[in-house]
C-alpha cells in the first residue's frame, strides 16, 4: 500500500526535497570504512556536502586495527570538518590477565586522538570461544567494565552483533541480493552452514541483555540492529531501549523489500522513529580499489538512497526483485536522518561540522 498524506493539513504543511537538492543539503554517511590515507573519497563526499563517519573494525581481511587507526586519524587531520571515526578493540585476548585495563587504555587513547565512539563486531557471538569452549557473547560480564568506561566517557558504542536473519537461511531463500552475494562469498559467516553456532535468536537476546545491563550507555545498532527483516521488530527494541538508535548501513535494501508490499508501514516507521535512525551505507575504500570506480559507485548509492527517501517515485534497486515507491519523507525527517541524528547519537562538538 502506498502512502498519501493522511489529511489535508499534512499535505499543506509538509515540505519535501527533490533530487536537485541532493548536493545542497548537508548530510552524513554514518557508516563507512575508509582504509586508506588517500583523501579522494572524503573530498568527493565533501563536494556533495556530505561528511563521512569511518568505522574501525577487526575484520580479518581489513588492515590491522593499528593501521586503521593510522588511516582514520590521518583522514581526520586532513578533513576535520567532514570526517569522523570510531575506534575498535581486540576481543581475542579477553581471557588474558590485564585485558580490561589494556583495552580501556587503548580506547581512551583513541578517544584522545578524536574517536567519537567504539565498535564491537560480530566476531563476538560468531567467532571467539573461551577456554571452556563457549562462544563469547556480547552480554559476557567480562566485557561490562569496557562498556561502563565508554558510557562514563559519554561516548557511544556501535554494535554490529549477529547478522541479518537471512544468514540462517539457504542462499536461495534469502530475501535480498546483497545478502545472497555476501554469504556466498563468506561461507564462514553463513550460519545456515554452521548449525552448531549460536542461533539468530541467541544473538539478538544477548544483545538485548547487554542493553538491559547498560541503560546509561548510548548504543547504535549497526545494520538496523540485525532486525532488518521487520520494522515491527526494530520498533519494539526502540520502544524498549530509550538509549538505542539504529544505522541503516547496507540494510536499506531490506526496507525497500518491505516497501514493495508495505510501503505505508515502512514510511510510518521512519516518521515515528525519526529521532532514532541514522543514514549510513557501509561504503568501503582501500588502497587496492580503483578510486574512480569507488567514487562513481558511492555516488550511485547515495543518489539512489536519496531518491528512495525524498521522492514518491516508482523505483527499483539492484538488491530487490520487485519495484517499490520512494518514501517521500518530509524535509524535517530527512534532516534528522542525514545530520541531526548523527550529532545527537555521537555527540562531540567538533565532530563533522558541515
Ligand atoms: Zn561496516
Amino acid at each position: 500500500m502506498r502512502n498519501q498524506p493522511s489529511n489535508d493539513r499534512e499535505m499543506k504543511e509538509a515540505v519535501f526535497y527533490t533530487m536537485d537538492d541532493f548536493a545542497r543539503i548537508r548530510k552524513v554517511d554514518a557508516h563507512t570504512h575508509i582504509n586508506t590515507h588517500n583523501t579522494r573519497l572524503v573530498n568527493f563526499a565533501k563536494s556533495n556536502n556530505m561528511g563521512l563517519l569511518s568505522i574501525n573494525v577487526d575484520v580479518p581481511e581489513y588492515p590491522s586495527l593499528e593501521q586503521q587507526q593510522e588511516f582514520t586519524t590521518g583522514q581526520l587531520k586532513a578533513n576535520p570538518e567532514h570526517f569522523a571515526y570510531i575506534a575498535s578493540f581486540r576481543i581475542q585476548d579477553v581471557e588474558e590477565p590485564g585485558w580490561v585495563e589494556k583495552t580501556i587504555a587503548g580506547i581512551e587513547e583513541a578517544f584522545t586522538r578524536g574517536a567519537i565512539g567504539a565498535k564491537v563486531w560480530k566476531n563476538i557471538g560468531m567467532e571467539y570461544k573461551d577456554k571452556t569452549g563457549d562462544f563469547v557473547m556480547v552480554d559476557d560480564p567480562r566485557l561490562d567494565p569496557v562498556f561502563d568506561f565508554i558510557a562514563r566517557k559519554n561516548k557511544t558504542l556501535l554494535g554490529h552483533l549477529g547478522e541479518p536473519k537471512n544468514c540462517w537461511l539457504p542462499v536461495e531463500e534469502m530475501t535480498v541480493a546483497n545478502d545472497k552475494e555476501y554469504f556466498t562469498h563468506h561461507p564462514e559467516y553463513h550460519m545456515y552452514l554452521h548449525p552448531e553456532y549460536p542461533s539468530y535468536q541467541k544473538q539478538i537476546e544477548s544483545r538485548d541483555h547487554m542493553l538491559e545491563k547498560h541503560p546509561d550507555m548510548r548504543f547504535v545498532g549497526a545494520h538496523l540492529a540485525s532486525l532488518e527483516w521487520s520494522v515491527d521488530e526494530i520498533a519494539e527494541r526502540l520502544d524498549r531501549f530509550p538509549n538505542l538508535a539504529v544505522d541503516l548501513a547496507e540494510r536499506i535494501s531490506h526496507l525497500q523489500y518491505q516497501a514493495v508490499n508495505d510501503h505505508d508501514k515502512v514510511r510510518d516507521f521512519f516518521i515515528k522513529y525519526q529521532d532514532r535512525i541514522l543514514y549510513a551505507t557501509d561504503i568501503c575504500v582501500d588502497d587496492a580499489m580503483p578510486l574512480e570506480t569507488v567514487e562513481a559507485n558511492a555516488y550511485t548509492i547515495w543518489i539512489n538512497h536519496w531518491k528512495f527517501f525524498v521522492t514518491d517515485e516508482l523505483m527499483e534497486a539492484p538488491e530487490v526483485s520487485d519495484k517499490f515507491h520512494g518514501l517521500h519523507l518530509p524535509t524535517e525527517v530527512i534532516d534528522k536522518l542525514y545530520t541531526t541524528n548523527f550529532k545527537k547519537w555521537y555527540p562531540q562538538q567538533d565532530a563533522i561540522n558541515l
